[in-house]
């Protein structure tokens, strides 16, 4: 089976002939997708991934990748494909104390199959457990290293008592492919924003079913709107999905002009804004710029070689301008990597939230341009063209005023709307729509 053979082919709108007005996703809405997904058994390949893309199809229309076991990618090689159908651990009685059709957390990701007998105390080391939540799975993974393992509550540990115990895991672990999505909707221009997102986690809801379908509707938002740029969707088990895409597509990614890495976006706590590695680029502005105007709190961190996807899209060999918005960062809420970070973790006004928020920060990103004061040989007057004193106490109008005379001060070329909107301390929204004004004026041109 050949990469290219199994590719769907998904069509794009094409520049012009977009459909109607598509309302930005209510954050129930995009809750119910989670419920959909959260289901699911999904690592980085087998049937969980072809299912969830599935399911995000209904959404949008997504082309479907399969990439072979074995395919080298950079440094990396595409793992063999696994596929569980159970998992359990029965006491000498024969009742299952643990048992994966209860929680696809229970038996680790990629575990090798077996079936066998053995005490308590050998089995002890295939085990993980939380002692410190008593109550939660841990969820644990075993990608690149031959191993078998089981995750149950610390609870459920202690009540099981000394003797032998029969473990099974049904999985496979075969050739076959790595599956990921992808959503391209073409814009005016080639020069293309990346959004990414990892699909290779179980029944975790925060981590990162809320990145997966906010990115979802994000995407069919998109679909309905004028667009400058060229946006790309990509939903793809963590690391080495992001390493094959690269490697597919690296005489092309020179055409990312911003990205965001979507993740653990539905918890209640604050937005988190990772930096890129470059630190300066128009997505690091773009996303405070645009929090800010929501009259959102959003904390900045610089960018660090560990966490999402960003790792591999900011390697020095790319160092692409890719940052990543979380609420609560990985790592930072108890519930991370946990059977608590369920469907109760998170909550459809977070979600509802964090998606308008995207939508902010690509409204602003597509939006920002350099014009020029076809004027600039002192003030033109704006009191005979009806933008000037005419609104009078006006609430806005104020800020209005003040926006033409910034626009009109700053567009010499050097400057684009963003540059504009940091320096006035006004919001983007208000420079945006004066530029459109003194534009319709003949006041301002777009620079070449
Ligand atoms: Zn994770």
């Amino acid at each position: 089976m050949t990469s290219s053979a199994a590719t769907l082919k998904a069509t794009s709108p094409a520049v012009g002939a977009r459909i109607e007005k598509i309302e930005l996703a209510t954050g129930a809405e995009i809750y119910r997708l989670m419920e959909k997904l959260y289901p699911i058994c999904r690592s980085l390949t087998g049937a969980g991934q072809r299912e969830t893309l599935a399911i995000l199809r209904q959404v949008i229309d997504l082309t479907i990748h399969e990439v072979p076991s074995g395919t080298p990618v950079f440094d990396w090689t595409v793992p063999r494909e696994w596929n569980i159908r159970g998992g359990y651990i029965k006491d000498a009685s024969g009742r299952k104390v643990v048992d994966f059709a209860d929680s696809n957390l229970h038996v680790m990701g990629y575990s090798m199959p077996v079936h066998r007998r053995m005490p308590l105390s050998a089995l002890k080391a295939h085990l993980f457990t939380l002692p410190d939540h008593p109550d939660w799975t841990p969820y644990r993974t075993s990608y690149y290293r031959e191993d078998w393992a089981f995750c149950l509550s610390h609870r459920q540990l202690l009540e099981m008592k000394d003797g032998e115990y029969e473990v099974h895991i049904d999985a496979s672990l075969t050739n076959g492919s790595m599956t990921y999505g992808e959503f391209a909707l073409p814009g005016e221009r080639a020069e293309e924003i990346l959004v990414s997102c990892h699909i290779c986690h179980p029944s975790l809801a925060n981590d990162n079913l809320s990145g997966i379908a906010v990115a979802a509707m994000l995407a069919k938002y998109l679909s309905s709107v004028p667009l400058r740029y060229t946006y790309r969707f990509l939903f793809t088990p963590g690391q080495i999905g992001s390493i094959a895409w690269l490697c597919r597509n690296e005489s092309t990614v020179g055409l990312i002009r911003g990205g965001l890495v979507l993740a653990c976006l539905g918890d209640a706590g604050g937005f988190t804004y990772k930096k890129t590695r470059r630190g300066d680029a128009l997505i690091d502005r773009a996303v405070p710029q645009a929090l800010r105007d929501a009259g959102q709190d959003c904390k900045t961190v610089e960018f660090s070689p560990f966490g999402y996807d960003e790792r591999q899209f900011c390697s020095p060999g790319f160092n692409l301008p890719v940052g990543c918005l979380m609420r609560t960062p990985h790592g930072c809420f108890p519930e991370y990597h946990t059977s608590a970070d369920d469907l109760t973790f998170v909550r459809p006004e977070n979600l509802g939230e964090s998606l308008m928020r995207c939508r902010d920060i690509m409204r602003l990103m597509d939006g920002d341009r350099t014009l020029i004061n076809l004027n600039p040989k002192c003030e033109p007057q704006l009191g005979k063209r009806g933008l000037y004193g005419s609104i009078g106490g006006a609430a806005g109008g104020r800020d209005r005023e003040l926006a033409f005379l910034w626009v009109l001060n700053l567009s010499d070329g050097e400057h684009a709307l963003l540059d504009i909107a940091e320096r006035s301390g006004l919001s983007f929204a208000v420079i945006d729509d004066a530029a459109r004004e003194l534009e319709r004026q003949g006041l301002l041109a777009e620079k070449e």
